[in-house]
């Protein structure tokens, strides 16, 4: 049960993208008491954010029959749901209560429930390129957030470079909008690997083809095989060249970065939870049709587990096994994209010049993290080095970091991040306030 006194319920799921709508609905359908936390000011998520308009966002409708009926399932079950938006999870404290922070009140809650799912889905893998850090150069999922929410595209030139089918997906949804990019330059080769591609499901392979339809009909050039050999500012905006024997450059206003995805987990550790479980592309990170299945799947655990019924019901057993078979589906069809995109990331953080700037929060530099000697702690890069101590607390840097100390033959590699708390900044109105509650609660109860 919570303890902030205004909500009433069991089970927390933080996050409402798919996984964390799919969880509620699944407890909600059980006659449990669920409250959603989700950060963002609608819910959605990264594949069904909704825009400002209340439109449609979904530019290439590949996903609008599944919202549809979530929606569809959400709205009969509402009643037993409560929903804060603008309402991040900032953590677990020591005490083991989940604190969430209301970022438009700058307030906090310390919730004690039964349960708690995270379904806080997926962060974007951007990788350390010269030049990265200029303004102009942003991620393409934040650029498809921007589409998403405004339905409309920059009116400036776009470039799109990195790896992974999100590169497509942007740049067929910026055609669509009235704005076709530049070009796609793509670092692996996918094309070559076609026999591949065979083994992807159909809906796959349909919603490539229909993003490559787009952007041959709007005349958008895809390149394969090319690396960022630079990213500089010009007279007219940014020059970014390209690794490859023809010398291949774009001027441009806007270059759109992305090099796949990675879960968004970091920093959850629970401490003192009764029942804790992660969902969807926050533990999987197999993508939209995974994501729905898992987030069904760990309600129904959670269900066993709060005892919510006597015995499982041959509808649950055989509802569970669907579910898993949805979910090897999705995990085989991952792998395939995998082996398909695959990049030598290694080499590429191999080759950069050691003045290219690692950590974009506090600026620091390759030749930074050399700095602090031959085989430095996590503590001596954090701490002396201010590595992974900016806004992003590391999400962003320290999987590069970790894989630059690899290569030095580092024994700590593995664990720059760790599990601390907040996972967000939390404002000092928020901790006042959240302290003032603590307070007068306890002096209710000795009173
Ligand atoms: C930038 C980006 C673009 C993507 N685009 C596509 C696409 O076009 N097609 C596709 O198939 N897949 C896409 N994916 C993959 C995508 O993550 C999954 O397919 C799907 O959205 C996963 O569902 P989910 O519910 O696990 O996560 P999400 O849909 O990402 O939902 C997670 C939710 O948790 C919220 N959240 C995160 N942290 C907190 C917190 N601390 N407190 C409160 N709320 C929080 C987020 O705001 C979000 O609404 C994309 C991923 C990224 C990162």
């Amino acid at each position: 049960m919570s303890s902030d006194g205004e909500h009433s319920f069991d089970v927390l799921v933080v996050g409402g993208g798919l996984a964390g709508m799919s969880a509620a609905c699944k407890l909600a359908e059980s006659g449990l008491r669920v409250h959603i936390v989700e950060q963002a000011t609608t819910l959605g998520g990264a594949v069904l954010r909704r825009a400002q308009t209340g439109q449609n966002p979904n530019l290439n409708g590949v996903h609008e029959s599944s919202w549809r009926d979530l929606m569809a399932r959400f709205d009969r079950v509402r009643k037993l749901m409560s929903v804060s938006v603008c309402s991040t999870y900032t953590g677990t404290d020591s005490t083991g209560a989940i604190v969430v922070t209301n970022t438009s009140t700058s307030t906090s809650v310390s919730l004690r429930p039964k349960a708690i799912i995270v379904a806080t889905g997926a962060l974007e893998k951007v990788r350390p390129r010269m030049g990265w850090h200029l303004p102009g150069v942003m991620t393409a999922g934040a650029l498809q957030v921007l589409l998403k929410t405004s339905l409309r595209a920059p009116k400036k030139r776009v470039l799109l470079a990195g790896s992974g089918p999100l590169l497509l997906a942007v740049a067929a949804q910026l055609t669509r909008l009235g704005n076709p990019p530049l070009a796609v330059i793509e670092e692996a080769r996918p094309s070559r690997k076609f026999w591949h591609a065979l083994k992807l499901p159909v809906g796959y392979l349909l919603e490539a083809a229909n993003y490559i339809k787009v952007l041959k009909v709007a005349g958008v050039p895809i390149y394969e095989g090319r690396f960022i050999a630079r990213i500089a500012h010009c007279t007219s905006g940014l020059r970014v060249s390209f690794t490859g024997d023809d010398k291949l450059c774009f001027d441009t206003d806007f270059l759109a970065l992305h090099d796949g995805i990675a879960k968004n987990c970091y920093g959850m550790r629970p401490v003192g939870m009764p029942i804790w479980h992660e969902a969807g592309d926050c533990a999987l990170g197999l993508g939209a049709r995974a994501s729905r299945a898992h987030g069904e799947a760990v309600a129904i655990e959670v269900i066993k587990q709060l005892q919510v019924f006597p015995v499982e019901s041959v509808e649950m057993k055989v509802r569970t096994k669907e579910l898993l078979d949805v979910l090897s589906r999705e995990r085989a069809a991952q792998s395939t994209l995998a082996k398909i995109y695959s990049v030598d990331e290694q080499s590429a953080l191999d080759e950069l010049p050691h003045e290219v700037i690692i950590c974009r929060c506090e600026k620091k530099s390759l030749s930074d993290l050399f700095d602090l000697g031959a085989d430095p702690t996590n503590r001596e890069i954090r701490l002396n080095g201010r590595f992974a101590m900016g806004a992003c607390q590391g999400r962003f840097c320290a999987h590069w970091i970790n894989m630059l100390r690899k290569k030095a033959g580092t024994a700590e590699g593995d664990r720059l991040i760790g599990s601390h708390w907040p996972i967000k900044p939390i404002s000092m109105q928020a901790l006042i306030h959240e302290a003032d509650h603590l307070l007068s609660a306890e002096k209710k109860s000795s009173d």
